[in-house]
């Protein structure tokens, strides 16, 4: 996927004993971060301050009143699956350049969540795909992202990978290169997948991620 995670960093890793506190992340860091600089209607340098009708600080406008809104971004992607197989991609690009990520990326305007995590695995692995159901939904406040992956059963072997994907293979579960995943995101869903697979019951699963 191509920018996933170049939007923010934490101000410092969030750590696995510290409760999560989403308040961390200020307005003033996402848009630092998100580095809105010029009004978007007129290129005037923007204000950071709170609207009167608002209560949270925003880029405004000085010249054209204009009010720049920077919300959580969706990325989306699947789980493809071939027997006890999973598929993963090998990133081409930064970040994380040769890093193995499951197929995902920044949903576009005019599709639904399942249309961007298919165009992905396509664009990624050029792999056929058949969704089987939404399976995480993971917060990254750090990053202002809302990253979704569902599971998908793959249609075949076949794959052509587009050029943001070095090699796209099948890893059983033992094979699985964990020290060298690109994301915690998809550490957190292959970790989920392979604890429910023994069930054969899998269901959505929620988590906050940093
Ligand atoms: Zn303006």
């Amino acid at each position: 996927m191509r920018g996933l995670l170049q939007c923010a960093r934490a101000p410092e890793p969030m750590r696995q004993d510290r409760p999560f506190e989403p308040g961390r992340y200020t307005a003033r860091l996402m848009f630092a971060a998100r580095r809105i600089q010029h009004c978007q209607a007129c290129g005037t340098p923007v204000d950071l301050r709170i609207p009167l009708d608002d209560n949270r600080e925003r880029a405004v406008c000085p010249a054209c009143g204009l009010v720049h809104y920077v919300n959580p971004l969706n990325v989306v992607g699947t789980l493809p699956v071939w027997g006890d197989q999973v598929l993963l991609c090998k990133r081409n690009i930064e970040p994380r350049w040769g890093k193995w990520t499951l197929p995902a990326g920044f949903m576009e305007l005019g599709e639904t969540t399942e249309q961007g995590a298919c165009r992905e695995t396509d664009e990624e692995a050029g792999a056929r795909i058949e969704l089987q159901g939404l399976y995480t939904v993971l917060n990254v406040v750090s990053a202002g992202q809302v990253h979704l992956y569902y599971r998908a059963r793959l249609l075949d072997v076949n794959f052509a990978p587009g050029p943001e994907t070095i090699e796209a293979r099948l890893f059983r579960e033992d094979e699985i290169p964990w020290e060298d995943l690109a994301f915690r995101t998809v550490a957190e869903t292959l970790r989920r997948y392979f604890m429910d697979r023994p069930t054969g019951r899998f269901g959505v699963h929620c988590a906050d991620i940093g």
